[in-house]
């Protein structure tokens, strides 16, 4: 009479899927050693979280004001 359900460590997953691309990853997995993008934990349907990436939206911001500054110096 072991328990021994799937349901004891959340859904029971054994392994996740690369949202990038689609390859089996470990669960524990942080970064797919395929594609070598970041990696969330396990989620609907087996497949991997995807992480935002804030360094990619503070550079948007960043170069964005710049444009912005330029457009207003070059034309007003
Ligand atoms: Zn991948």
């Amino acid at each position: 009479m072991a328990d021994t359900s799937p349901n004891d460590q959340g859904p029971g997953y054994v392994s996740k899927k690369c949202h990038s691309c689609y390859t089996y990853v470990p669960l524990d997995a942080t970064v797919c050693p395929y594609c070598k993008v970041r990696l969330g934990k396990v989620g609907d349907h087996g497949m991997a979280d995807k992480l935002t990436d804030w360094k990619a939206y503070v550079s948007f911001a960043v170069a964005f004001v710049i444009f912005l500054v330029f457009i207003i110096y070059a034309f007003f």
